[in-house]
């Protein structure tokens, strides 16, 4: 279906910090567009604050004052509901309430024509639900977009079981055509975004309640290796923990409580405290309030002091792709990098330094694997986006492994440039534990028809900014690796919570990915 044309009315209910958001895409667009919030005056003080920010664009030389004046002259203010009467589509975005919501949905059936597209932004309710007592269902769908409207990229055009493909693919196309990206969901919670970005928080919070390390170091290990833009404590503060609790509760209680989507005491407790994050100057980390200066330095990350130990060759057992990048780095570094045979059944890499063996995590501990495999000096280290770039990685240590030998794996990842934070014996270590989880939340959420591959990594990379969609990245890491990390994840906690997906095992199997 082609996009909306210019043309066409835009209505948007609600002047909030999402509503004002989205008028002024439509009208940036080149809609007209009609306003509407019922408390008196606030569509038109929606509309000045829209001028008011256009106009710093103005001041920095992004923009024409002339384009700002054409903007402005498109958005309507109306304090009635029966303005919106012509318009071809209507976007909802009032208070999240679901009786309030389907009450303003039946008074726009009323006003409106039969043909007027329908869309909520609710980013937490079921559209099926809103629908449900229209008499037209099937032309009335979600349009979620995130805060701020005008700047982030994505929009989820989630269908409710009556939504027509005809009116989803309307929406998308303008989505598209508003310069926005578009991605299809299927009204299930938390539809893509707020479902596969759930582990994100989770695991970094139970590293956190294990006492892996502190959240300085777990933030800085997900950017500097992870490539992630924030740590999930940093992006927690950012968001309010007030919000990102209530999101995870809903998710957790719409799916009846799996375990996958537990909530946290850690960030409970914060909540319970009132230290919502940056908002009420104190979460994990301390935001100075105006006019106050000390007692808020951020905590630095606790990396290990520099270590000058003469490293021997390095022996390489069974490199794979994951880490051959590692192996380059260590090479330009001036280590000598012999190769040998792969003497592992399962094709696992190792890494000897002398006597120390190091090894990708694969979801077990340093301690199970040196007991299995009757190994004595032992150190796991965690993945990374790009081993050529990453600037620090995690290791853990088996019990059986000596301080020397731990010196010596800090001596050779510093020597490639890398900070070395050492974890408590965790498995999975942060980053592969992470990533596992992400893709096993995509892949289910594939499995049950929400979103495509594609729309699941391309909604998690514009809406979130992930660095990688977290299926392609499985795809890269090799499924049964992926699966083998979910499972062996499964066993150390005998926790439910990190079962694999069966779409993840099914193709781990069949040797397919999820992007061919
Ligand atoms: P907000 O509180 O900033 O604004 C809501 C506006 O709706 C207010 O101006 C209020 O006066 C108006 N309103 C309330 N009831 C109304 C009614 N019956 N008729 C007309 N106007 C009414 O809220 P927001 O943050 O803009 O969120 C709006 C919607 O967008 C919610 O459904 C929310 O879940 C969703 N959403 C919010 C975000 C976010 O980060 N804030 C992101 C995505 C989606």
């Amino acid at each position: 279906m082609p996009a909306l044309p210019t043309s066409a009315v835009i209505g948007v209910i609600g002047a909030g910090a999402m509503g004002a958001g989205i008028a002024q895409v439509a009208a940036q667009a080149g809609h007209q567009v009609i306003l509407h919030d019922n408390q008196p005056g606030a569509a038109k003080a929606g509309i000045d604050n829209i001028r008011r920010q256009l106009e710093q664009r103005v001041a920095k030389g992004k923009m024409s004052q002339g384009d700002v004046d054409n903007i402005i002259a498109r958005l309507q203010p109306a304090d009635a509901i029966d303005a919106l009467a012509d318009s071809h589509l209507v976007i909802e975005a009032i208070v999240e309430n679901l009786e309030i919501k389907r009450q303003v949905f039946a008074q726009l059936e009323a006003l409106c024509s039969p043909g007027t597209l329908l869309a909520s932004n609710t980013s937490s309710l079921s559209i099926t639900s809103i629908a449900a007592n229209l008499e037209r269902p099937e032309r009335m769908a979600g349009l979620h977009f995130f805060n701020p409207a005008p700047v982030m990229k994505l929009v989820e055009v989630v269908s409710g079981l009556a939504t027509t493909n005809e009116a989803a693919d309307t929406l998308f196309d303008t989505a598209i055509a508003w310069g926005k990206v578009a991605v299809h969901a299927s009204s299930t919670p938390g539809f893509i975004v707020n479902r596969v970005a759930r582990p994100f928080y989770a695991e970094g919070l139970r590293l956190l309640q294990e006492s892996a390390s502190d959240a300085a170091t777990l933030d800085a290990l997900m950017r500097q290796a992870g490539g992630f833009r924030m740590g999930p404590f940093e992006l927690m503060d950012l968001i309010g923990h007030d919000v990102n609790y209530a999101v995870t509760r809903s998710v957790f209680d719409a799916y009846y409580g799996d375990t996958r989507f537990k909530p946290s005491l850690v960030q409970h407790a914060l909540v319970e405290a009132k230290r919502l994050g940056r908002k009420s100057g104190q979460g994990f980390y301390d935001y100075p309030r105006e006019g106050q200066r000390e007692g808020t330095e951020k905590p630095q990350p606790k990396f290990a002091a520099p270590v000058n130990t003469k490293l021997p060759a390095l022996v390489v057992q069974g490199a794979n792709g994951t880490i051959a990048p590692l192996l380059e780095r260590a090479q330009e570094a001036g280590l000598d990098v012999v190769h040998r045979e792969s003497l592992q059944q399962d094709g696992t890499p190792r890494l000897y330094l002398g006597d120390l063996i190091l090894a990708l995590s694969d979801g077990r501990c340093a301690a199970e694997r040196a007991v299995n495999e009757g190994l004595e000096a032992l150190v796991l280290f965690d993945l990374c986006l790009d081993y050529r770039s990453a600037s620090a990685i995690a290791l853990a240590a088996s019990h059986t492994t000596s301080p020397e030998a731990r010196q010596l794996a800090t001596a050779f990842f510093q020597r490639l440039g890398m900070d070395v934070a050492w974890l408590t014996d965790t498995p999975g270590l942060v980053v592969l534990r992470t990533v596992a989880m992400l893709a096993n939340e995509a892949a289910d959420a594939v499995l049950q028809g929400v979103c495509s591959a594609q729309d699941g990594d391309l909604a998690m990379q514009a809406g979130v900014n992930y660095p990688r969609g977290p299926l392609a990245w499985a795809d890269s890491l090799g499924l049964p690796f992926v699966h083998r990390t979910l499972t062996h994840l499964q066993q150390s906690y005998g926790e439910e919570r990190y079962r694999s997906s069966f779409l993840l095992r099914r193709k781990a199997l069949s040797e397919e990915s999820f992007h061919e």
